[in-house]
This record gives C-alpha cells, sequence and structure tokens, in this order.
C-alpha cells in the first residue's frame, strides 16, 4: 500500500508539470519560429517588391540593392538568394551559388506565384522561397519574373530552447526530489496507523485479551476499525467465557448424582451383611439420583434443541387461553399435594401465531416454578391479556421470593437461589434459561418482579403474529 502510494504521489505531482513543460516549450518554439517567419515575409515581399518595379532582375544589380540584401541577411542572420526567370541564381549573399541553376520543388512553386516556408532541423534554419511579381495590383495578380530565397538561422531561438530545457529539468528533478520527500512522509504517515492496528489485533489475538486497548493511531477511520475489532473480541470473550461457564457446569452437575451414587454402592458394598432395610434405603436414593441425572440430561438436550431449531419454528394459530386451561390442569395434582389454590383470570380471548410446543414449555416451567417455590397452602395466579399488537402472561405466586440482586441471573444456566431447595424439588437450574430461548425465538420477552418471602411475578410478553427476520 505504502509503494503504490509512493507511486501515486509522485505521478500526480509529475506528470502534470512535465506535461506543462512540453506545452510551454512547445507554444514558445512555436512562437518564435512564427515570428520569424512572419518577419522574414514582410521584409522579403517589400524588398522583392523593390527589386521588380525597378527592373534590377534583368540589369546588373546595383550596389545599394546589393546592400540592402546584404543588411537583411546580417538582419534574419543567414543568407538571401535572387533567382530569375530562368532559374539562376543572379544573386547570393553568401556566394555560394551564384550563377547555378536553382531546381528545386520551392523556386517552381514560387514561379507559379506561391509562398513556401520550411524547416531544415539538421541546420536549424527557417528558409522561405517568395515570387517577385511585376505589376501586381489590386485587380491584377501581375506576373513572376524571379524568386527570392531567404534563409534565416534559428540559433538564437534554439539556444533558448536548450537553456528553458535545462531550466525546466532542474524545476523537474528537484519537484521530483521534494515529492518523493513529502510522498515518503505522507504514505509512511497514513500506512502507520494501520500497521499499529494491525499489531494491535495480532497482540490482542495472541493474548486473547479483550479488556486490551487496540492501538490505533490518531485517524479517526482506523480507530473506528480499532473500537471495532475490540467490541467484536469482546463478544468473542464473553462467549468464549459462557461456553466454558457452561462446559463445566454441565460436567458439575452430571458429576453431582453420579458423585453420591458411587458413595451409596460403595458403602453397600464394602459394608459386610447389609441389614435388608437399609440396602432399600439406599437403592431408592441411588434410583432418585438416577432420575436425576435423567432430568438434568433431558433438560439439556431440550436446550440443545432449542439452540439447534432457532428459526425452524413450527409457527401456528394457536388460542393461547386453552392452552393455559390444558396446562393448569396437568399441573393442577402438583399443586394439590401441598394445598395450593391455582387460579386463571382471563381478559380476552387471545388467537396468537407461535409454536404450540415451545410456548407449551415456557408456560409449564413458570407455572411448575410458581408451585414449586410457594409455601404450602399458597396461591399461583395466571392471568391472560392482550393489546392489538402483543399478549401478556402473568404467573404469580406467594412463594419464597428471589432476592433482588439474583433476580436478573435466574434465566442463566443452572443458576439456582438455593441450591438444596432447588434440589429437593427436582429443579436442575436449566428451567427459566430454557423459557428464555424459547420466548426471545418468538421475539418476545420475559421479566420477573419479586419480594423474598412475599411471592414473585413472571411476565412474559410475546407478539400476536410472527414476523420471521432473515438474518
Ligand atoms: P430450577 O430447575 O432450579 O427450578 P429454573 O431455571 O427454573 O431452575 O429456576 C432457577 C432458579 O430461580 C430456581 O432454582 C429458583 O431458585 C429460582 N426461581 C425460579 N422461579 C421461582 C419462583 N417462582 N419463586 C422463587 N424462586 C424462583
Amino acid at each position: 500500500m505504502r509503494f503504490r502510494l509512493l507511486c501515486i504521489i509522485l505521478a500526480a505531482g509529475l506528470i502534470p508539470l512535465y506535461t506543462g513543460m512540453k506545452i510551454t516549450q512547445s507554444s514558445h518554439w512555436k512562437r518564435c519560429y512564427d515570428s520569424r517567419l512572419e518577419s522574414m515575409r514582410e521584409q522579403g515581399t517589400s524588398l522583392a517588391g523593390q527589386i521588380a518595379q525597378n527592373g534590377y532582375l534583368q540589369q546588373q544589380l546595383q550596389p545599394e540593392v546589393t546592400a540592402q540584401l546584404q543588411t537583411l541577411a546580417a538582419m534574419l542572420n543567414g543568407r538571401i538568394m535572387l533567382i530569375n526567370g530562368s532559374l539562376v541564381t543572379v544573386k547570393d549573399t553568401a556566394d555560394r551559388e551564384q550563377g547555378k541553376t536553382m531546381i528545386s520543388e520551392e523556386a517552381i512553386c514560387a514561379m507559379r506565384g506561391e509562398i513556401k516556408t520550411y524547416y531544415n532541423e539538421t541546420e536549424g534554419v527557417a528558409e522561405m522561397v517568395l515570387p517577385i511579381i511585376l505589376g501586381a495590383s489590386a485587380d491584377s495578380t501581375g506576373q513572376v519574373i524571379g524568386v527570392m530565397v531567404l534563409e534565416s538561422s534559428l540559433a538564437d531561438v534554439l539556444t533558448e530552447q536548450e537553456v528553458f530545457r535545462d531550466n525546466m529539468s532542474v524545476l523537474f528533478f528537484s519537484t521530483a526530489l521534494v515529492l518523493l520527500v513529502v510522498a515518503l512522509g505522507l504514505s509512511g504517515g497514513m500506512t502507520k496507523p494501520l500497521h499499529t492496528l494491525a499489531d494491535g489485533i495480532e497482540q490482542v489475538t495472541e493474548n486473547l485479551d479483550s479488556t486490551q486497548v487496540i492501538e490505533a493511531g490518531s485517524f479517526s477511520e482506523v480507530r473506528q476499525i480499532g473500537d471495532a475489532v475490540g467490541r467484536m473480541m469482546e463478544r468473542m470473550a464473553a462467549t468464549e467465557k459462557s461456553r466454558q461457564e457452561f462446559v463445566s457446569n454441565v460436567s458439575h452437575e452430571l458429576k453431582t448424582p453420579l458423585t453420591a451414587i458411587k458413595v451409596l454402592s460403595d458403602s453397600l458394598i464394602l459394608e459386610p451383611d447389609v441389614p435388608i432395610e437399609m440396602y432399600r434405603e439406599f437403592i431408592t436414593d441411588i434410583n432418585a439420583e438416577i432420575d436425576r441425572e435423567a432430568q438434568i440430561v433431558n433438560d439439556l438436550l431440550a436446550l440443545v434443541k432449542l439452540d439447534k431449531t432457532a428459526g425452524e419454528l413450527n409457527i401456528a394459530e394457536v388460542n393461547i387461553n386453552e392452552l393455559l386451561e390444558v396446562i393448569l390442569k396437568r399441573l393442577k395434582p402438583l399443586a394439590l399435594k401441598r394445598g395450593i389454590e391455582m387460579v386463571f383470570e382471563s381478559y380476552r380471548t387471545v388467537l396468537a401465531e407461535v409454536d404450540q410446543v415451545k410456548i407449551s414449555l415456557v408456560f409449564t416451567n413458570l407455572i411448575e416454578n410458581a408451585i414449586k417455590y410457594n409455601r404450602d397452602g399458597g396461591r399461583v395466579m395466571v392471568s391472560l391479556n392482550a393489546d392489538h399488537k402483543y399478549f401478556y402472561v402473568k404467573v404469580e405466586d406467594t412463594g419464597v421470593g428471589i432476592p433482588e440482586e439474583e433476580q436478573g441471573l435466574v434465566f442463566d444456566r443452572f443458576y439456582r437461589v438455593d441450591k438444596a431447595r432447588s434440589r429437593e424439588t427436582g429443579g436442575t437450574g436449566l428451567g427459566l434459561s430454557i423459557t428464555k430461548s424459547a420466548v426471545q425465538m418468538h421475539k418476545g420477552s420475559v421479566k420477573v418482579q419479586s419480594i423474598p418471602g412475599v411471592g414473585s411475578i413472571f411476565t412474559v410478553r410475546i407478539p400476536l403474529s410472527f414476523v420471521l427476520t432473515v438474518q
């Protein structure tokens, strides 16, 4: 990236500079060349007119004409030749072609009345061949009686061009140097925060430490990436922590009944002549521990299944009043055993789009808990209400309640307020987390309010119509 940035900055600075230099140079050359041709044409045409008018071409050249030709040749820093109608050179200021016949394309064109110009690159000379016309007026083109050849050296312009080129080269290379230094600094400054960010991410990844701050320098965009990566790491660390906690909780929970079974069976094996009553009692305890182990495994399976089938809900329109009545009827014997009264209050008929099996699990868990954690002879009140968007189920009990600081934790897997009591009632600490998962799958919410010693209220809110959000 740094190399690319360097190239882009250099190209962005140098290409326009080079193009600008080339344009200035060529326009300077064109301006000088054109103005030289213009002055050749002006002076040449005027002299040619004089020569024609005075009939100098037909007779011996007067010394003043020769002098005029010499002066113009000197002024042009070149040479002038006069060629008569028979294409014989009658005067050459350089004395080279005098008396020779000049048959060139330009001379022939000029004899036809045309003015020809061209640039002799090898010698650096601008040449102009113009006709000498006799009797030209407004209504007559006149007669071409000869040709004047003017040559002008452009050495001075070429020297100027060379100086210009040298100056431009110095400007070009010094600009390139300055740009290189600036580009190096700039590209380094821009890529450094990215390197720092990459190093930071590398370090955090190596140490798997979500609390470590990722250094990202002063660019706000890079800092945003750093913050986003930091948040991602935090979430990953939280997920990893909860995974580890879950695994250790599962192992612990599964081991507890096994340890009890092992102790009980060991005492039976090691004790010689165990009385039959003690044998019966221990076997009954072992049987209870096996039931408990089975219950934990069942709850775990239910939980895993909920996780796996998220988004695979079996949605249908369900009459919630009827569903709650069926659940209450099923749990009635459990309540009766402890003299607990169960009341169902429904404000209206509620039809909702839910997964019947999973929603049954939610209310069964809540009502079962309201019975389990109630006092003997207590009350469980279940109420159902709805507005235009949601339906609400409230499960209220007169039980032991939950201390305020633990109310947020009861939905965690394996969390139990009173381990001994929960064990007595056959609880695994998974019921409320199963409830919460199932409610969340329906885009609903579950809340608890509780006063220790007075009772608890669990409120579930679920949308009446199910909208599957595509993830
Ligand atoms: P468990 O299988 O232990 O009942 P849950 O996940 O259903 O597990 O509940 C977690 C804990 O929350 C329980 O162990 C209990 O301490 C507490 N709890 C749940 N419901 C009630 C309630 N209605 N009243 C008092 N405590 C409750």
